[in-house]
């Protein structure tokens, strides 16, 4: 099996991969309103304030949609075909994509998953028994 390719960190989301590898999640909380967001981005989407705090959240939430993906674009995931990519919403507030074990349904209950590969740490959801 092949290594999938690591991400490639910068000033913004350099704090979120390292908790990764950790096995904690970190979100960045705006310094103008308040509210957290996902992907890391060096501007707040609603009201451009570049300040922020990275701010631990659990990673549960409620599934929002999903796909299968039959073709893998990354070689190195090519023996994991078919499998499932979530957008979740969490219960602190951002939706995020990443992939889910199993095949879940709209609303099901996930928790995050710490999958580590060679030189850094992917976040997966699992559905909540
Ligand atoms: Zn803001």
């Amino acid at each position: 099996m092949n290594t999938p390719a690591p991400p490639e960190p910068d000033h913004d989301s350099g704090p979120f991969w390292v908790a990764l590898d950790e096995e904690r999640i970190v979100l960045q909380r705006c310094a103008g309103c308040d509210r957290l967001r996902f992907p890391p981005i060096g501007r707040c989407p609603w009201c451009r304030e570049p300040r922020s705090t990275w701010t631990p959240v659990d990673g549960r939430g409620r599934v929002y949609s999903w796909t299968v993906v039959h073709h893998a674009f990354e070689p190195a995931f090519a023996d994991d075909v078919p499998y499932v990519v979530a957008t979740v919403d969490l219960d602190d507030g951002p939706r995020i994509a990443l992939r889910c074990a199993g095949v879940p349904d709209f609303g099901t209950r996930v928790s995050p998953a710490f999958v580590r590969h060679d030189g850094w740490t992917e976040l997966r959801v699992v559905p909540d028994a």
